[in-house]
């Protein structure tokens, strides 16, 4: 993590040094690897490199700067709730902001210890038939029966997740689940920050352990990168014709409407429009692709000197 004009840097054995930055280096985030000096007695050192980052996580920042939140990002686990509901536009948004980063996801449907009947449960599952269809990978999870997630940290072994979804969604629930001894962690941070607990809302990368059976040994199983920003993500405004490349099943369809430029909203001979007519394409996944559109285009006029 890095707190101040500080990191903390973790050593192949997991020890922690707090350390200051080269000032060529710029910001430094949770998930970078570093070439790092060290004064063992002081326990401190400097950071002097920083390995070429893979994924980098960004917000929009003050006068339309951006700001890193995380570094080195290979798995994104989209966190809905069957309680309050599962809102296809906001898992339409999480999808097109990682596949503009390029980075794999699956879909975690929280707290389905809450579905009682099979009813319940076939509401849900048309909700998740789009993403069922485009082979997105679907985890039933719940903290309260542990439901999803031995499958979850399957998927998350050797990786560096992070947890996006709104508030409420069970993101604490599952990362208190999946790291047990959160809380001395954090005040092991705390201590070696000198930060109070909880008052860093920069991005933390924590260990991901799992007991191995029959023992009482810990196996590493990947990382886990959390903070306020990083579970906010959003896409970034782009395009009409990339905003379309984000919707493969689209795909089939884009090229065939009369006009080449067609935005499939009131475009007379729109292939889309009338695809989503014969249900080739789901109305929450071409209402999603409306919203979106319509917010970049604003967001694009909004920039405008
Ligand atoms: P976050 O805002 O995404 O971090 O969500 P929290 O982890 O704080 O959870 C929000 C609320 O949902 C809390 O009251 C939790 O107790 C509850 N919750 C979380 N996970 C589950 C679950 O698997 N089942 C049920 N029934 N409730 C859950
Ligand atoms: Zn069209």
């Amino acid at each position: 993590t890095s707190f101040g004009k500080r990191v903390l840097v973790e050593d192949t054995l997991g020890n922690n040094y707090s350390c200051a930055i080269r000032q060529h280096l710029g910001k430094l985030v949770a998930g970078d690897k570093v070439v790092w000096q060290t004064d063992l007695e002081a326990n401190m050192g400097v950071v002097v490199r920083v390995e070429p980052r893979t994924h980098e996580l960004s917000r929009p920042g003050f006068r339309g700067q951006t700001r890193m939140i995380a570094a080195n990002i290979d798995f994104i686990g989209i966190v809905m709730p069957v309680v309050p509901g599962i809102h296809p536009d906001m898992i339409d948004r999480y999808l097109v902001a990682a596949k503009q980063l390029d980075i794999p996801v699956v879909i975690i449907i929280n707290k389905v210890d809450l579905l009682e009947t099979d009813e319940d449960w076939e509401a849900i599952a048309a909700l998740l038939e789009p993403y069922d269809a485009l082979g997105i990978e679907l985890i039933p999870a719940s903290t309260v029966s542990n439901e999803g997630l031995q499958t979850l940290q399957e998927f998350m072994a050797e990786k560096n997740s992070v947890f996006v979804g709104p508030s409420g969604a069970g993101k604490s629930s599952l990362i208190n689940a999946l790291i047990p001894d959160l809380d001395i962690r954090v005040g092991q941070l705390s201590e070696a920050t000198g930060l109070g607990k909880h008052t860093t809302t920069n991005s933390i990368l924590y260990h991901l352990t799992r007991r191995i059976e029959g023992s009482d040994e810990m196996l590493a199983t990947g990382n886990l990168i959390d903070s306020p920003g990083v579970r906010q993500f959003s896409p970034s405004p782009c395009e009409l014709s990339e905003l379309e490349s984000y919707y493969p099943d689209f795909a089939p369809f884009l090229g065939h409407c009369k006009y080449k430029n067609c935005t499939h909203s009131i475009e007379p001979n729109c292939a889309i429009l009338e695809a989503v007519e014969n249900e080739e394409i789901a109305v929450s996944r071409y209402q999603s692709f409306q919203r979106l559109l319509t917010e970049f285009k604003n967001a694009a006029e909004e920039s405008k000197p």
